[in-house]
């Protein structure tokens, strides 16, 4: 019968490559019990309901990346609020009346932003996935948008939260970082140059990264992954998980899933890291520690109302 210490790699043998997204390391970095329920319990453990605030969010998203879909003379304010209207997710608000009132919000947001851009100007690529790999991790994600600026590219992501942005947040972002390597690697074009577009001020945050900064990153997320590669196998080892995703009950109504049972040496790889960010984790339902670090919100108090 195999033991755990039996299915964790020997000493001195490579150890397979770990892969992942920016989200997962960053998930990792946050709160280590909500990174085993989104991605390793199986089936996973049921969220909350969805947030009127991510509802917004992809919803603009959606929009703009269609915008560029569009032929060239299409590419219109009016068009931008179109695909917004047509595109619109309603979950998480109140009621009829306020996801109107947002609906109306995103239409500002969208055509007043676009009538910013120069539609003529094809970027390389619009909600592009990218990837690359060291000798650790394999990692990829998708880029809101790729510009090419001259002989370099640059990674545009989109923000529609209310937090104004700072330098720093387009400095510090391990994700901006990694994309930055990718789409540089990929397309073998120099890639330094990251940008948020905060549509709500209309503010372009931006950091012009040094080869050493950007290598600083890809280390920093290699540190990451080596941890959560070693608990992961901690765990797979430990759990018989079934395969298979996220159980459905008839009519497609989500049940109710908690997590599985784990030997307590393992859950507390998994250690809850309780915060102000647990009044809007997900799976807060199943964390009395997250609980108990603040409240319940509503699903749309996330709006700037
Ligand atoms: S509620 Fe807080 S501590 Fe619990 S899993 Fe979520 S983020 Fe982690």
């Amino acid at each position: 019968m195999s033991s755990v210490a039996g299915q964790l790699p020997l000493e001195g043998m490579p150890r397979r490559l770990y892969s992942c997204t920016p989200s997962r390391l960053n998930t990792w970095l946050d709160c280590r019990r909500r990174y085993r329920f989104t991605y390793l319990d199986r089936p996973q453990p049921s969220k909350g309901p969805a947030w009127a605030h991510n509802s917004v969010g992809a919803s603009v998203h959606n929009a703009l990346a269609g915008w560029w879909r569009e032929p060239y003379e299409r590419r219109t304010p009016l068009t931008a609020s179109i695909l917004l209207t047509n595109g619109w997710i309603n979950e998480g608000f109140k009621d009829v009346e306020q996801s109107g009132r947002w609906l109306g919000r995103a239409r500002d947001l969208v055509s007043g932003y676009v009538a910013t851009l120069d539609p003529t100007d094809d970027p390389v690529g619009v909600e592009r996935t990218v990837a690359t790999r060291t000798k650790v991790i394999a990692v990829s994600g998708r880029i809101d948008r790729l510009d090419r600026r001259g002989d370099e590219l640059v990674v545009v992501d989109y923000k529609t939260g209310r937090r104004p942005l700072t330098q720093d947040d387009a400095r510090s972002s391990l994700a901006l970082a990694i994309y930055a390597i990718a789409a540089s690697t990929m397309m073998r074009t120099p890639c330094h140059q990251v940008e948020l577009h905060h549509l709500p001020t209309g503010e372009i945050v931006e950091w012009r990264h040094t080869d050493e900064s950007l290598a600083r990153h890809l280390h920093r997320a290699e540190d990451l992954a080596s941890e959560a590669a070693e608990a992961d196998e901690r765990y797979r080892a430990a759990v018989q998980a079934p395969p298979g995703t996220t159980r459905r009950a008839p009519q497609g109504r989500r049940e109710t899933v908690g997590p599985p049972e784990v030997p307590a040496e393992v859950d507390a790889l998994f250690a809850p890291s309780p915060g102000p960010i647990c009044s809007w984790c997900d799976f807060r339902r199943h964390c009395p520690e997250g609980q108990a670090a603040g409240p319940d919100r509503q699903p749309w108090d996330g709006l700037a109302e």
